[in-house]
């Protein structure tokens, strides 16, 4: 049978995704990718944000906040793998402006948002830091993470992020967020899936993604609309240094419609 046509083939396919991934997790041998690279320093982080972020409205005083954020990651970085971005200025761009023109286009402030797999932290801790008056909850299924999460939100004295350790599918039954945003965790067509019986528990659901936004629009439109998710905004941006297009989706879910 074609998978499309099971009644509900998606539980099965989830659940073995899941068992895998536990699988890695137990295994715990991973080799840390960036170990003996050397550290950029503060300084270079600094200035790798004053080149990204060269022409937007932003304050010193964020670009030094992101900088201390992401030293904090690198040197993490060396200890365990939390990402494979390392020159600081792909740092800055794809990390920061990325996350931090996402804040700026979205109506954040006032409201609650939920990181669904953050990694180190991003969008979620750039947000947090460009928009004070929005709540941000941090949420990672692997406990590593949100361990380094808990120590640079606390170091970093960031006081509207909260973190949490679980998957976001089991917390999401318990727990209602204005906005979802999802930024490199899997197709649209996957994150849609994996937010199906929770999707009366968000309002909006944003997907960060890359230059092939639209192809994975297309593939995920079933998907959506049997879901009830509906594409409302599109919003393209390049970012710096030919690195780049990206695009914010931003999709209304059941749970902001009074369905
Ligand atoms: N948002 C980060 C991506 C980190 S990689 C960034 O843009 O850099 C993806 C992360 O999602 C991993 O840390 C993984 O542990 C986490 N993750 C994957 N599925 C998840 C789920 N269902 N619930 C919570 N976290 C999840």
């Amino acid at each position: 049978m074609h998978p499309e046509e099971d009644p509900d083939p998606l539980d099965e396919e989830i659940e073995e995704a899941e068992e895998a991934e536990e699988a890695e997790e137990v295994e715990e041998v991973e080799e840390v990718v960036f170990a003996d690279l050397p550290l950029p320093t503060l300084a270079e982080l600094r200035g790798a944000l004053d080149w990204a972020f060269e022409g937007e409205d932003v304050t010193p005083e964020y670009l030094d906040r992101c900088a201390a954020h992401a030293l904090l990651v690198q040197e993490t970085n060396r200890q365990m793998n939390l990402t494979k971005i390392v020159d600081p200025r792909e740092i800055a761009a794809k990390h920061y402006l990325d996350c931090w023109r996402a804040a700026r286009m979205l109506p954040v402030v006032g409201k609650t948002l939920l990181d669904l797999g953050t990694g180190a932290g991003y969008p979620g801790i750039p947000i947090a830091l460009a928009e004070p008056n929005a709540h941000i909850t941090l949420i990672d299924s692997t406990k590593k993470k949100t361990d380094f999460l808990e120590r640079a939100v606390a170091e970093l004295a960031i006081p509207n992020v909260t973190v949490v350790w679980d998957r976001a599918e089991e917390h999401l039954l318990r727990n209602r967020y204005d906005i979802v945003v999802l930024r490199a965790i899997s197709s649209v067509r996957e994150n849609v899936r994996l937010l199906r019986k929770v999707r009366h528990s968000l309002k909006d659901l944003v997907m960060l993604k890359g230059p092939s936004w639209s192809r994975e629009v297309r593939a995920g439109e079933r998907e959506a609309e049997r879901l009830g998710f509906r594409l409302d905004t599109v919003w393209e941006h390049e970012l710096p240094g030919e690195m780049g297009g990206r695009a914010v989706l931003v999709y209304r879910a059941p749970g902001g419609q009074g369905m």
